[in-house]
């Protein structure tokens, strides 16, 4: 798996900090690993700057202090961090039951990464598995591959597309 350290070089949202920019959070609290599909509007595999740019910018679905994953995925596997695993990122939607901090607690549980693209590659599937078994033996504990739309059941999302959905399975048993 080849790592890119982004963290720290995105642009983010006026106003914010990398260091304010999201709460913090234990090991303790992540029990999901949660993939996302990027769902361009023409299934191109855009760029973690890109994806950074639309998130922070003025049609972004939230007011996203910055990148809303703690990393992505090119389509070549390759994974960029943009957060320390401990930032708690605006990922899982608005829909927890309960929240800390005034961020719900499905982002609170959840490691979110976002592939680029609308289906995966293999490469991107083989990325996924590796941080399943990273963040398990980060955690000391059984990490849940969760879908957006899994964690997430009272909204309406279709992330992260029928294709991950039909592999998530593979990427638990990894
Ligand atoms: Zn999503």
């Amino acid at each position: 798996m080849v790592v890119r350290d982004d963290r720290g070089v995105l642009p983010l949202r006026t106003g914010y900090t990398y260091a304010s920019a999201y709460p913090t959070r234990v090991l303790d609290d992540i029990l999901w690993l949660v993939p996302h599909h990027e769902a361009s509007p023409d299934g191109s595999r855009s760029t973690i700057e890109q994806i950074n740019a639309y998130q922070i910018g003025p049609t972004a679905q939230a007011a996203f202090p910055g990148l809303a994953y703690l990393g992505t995925i090119d389509g070549d596997g390759t994974l960029h961090l943009a957060w320390p695993i401990t930032a708690v990122t605006w990922s899982q939607g608005d829909n927890s039951p309960t929240a800390r901090q005034n961020v719900g607690i499905y982002n609170w549980q959840g490691a979110a990464f976002m592939f680029a693209g609308n289906d995966p590659t293999e490469a991107q599937i083989a990325t996924y598995k590796a941080l399943k078994v990273v963040f398990e033996t980060i955690t000391d504990r059984t990490i849940l591959v969760r879908s957006h739309r899994d964690v997430d059941g009272r909204s309406d999302t279709a992330c992260a597309g029928d294709a991950m959905e039909s592999r998530i399975a593979e990427i638990q048993a990894a």
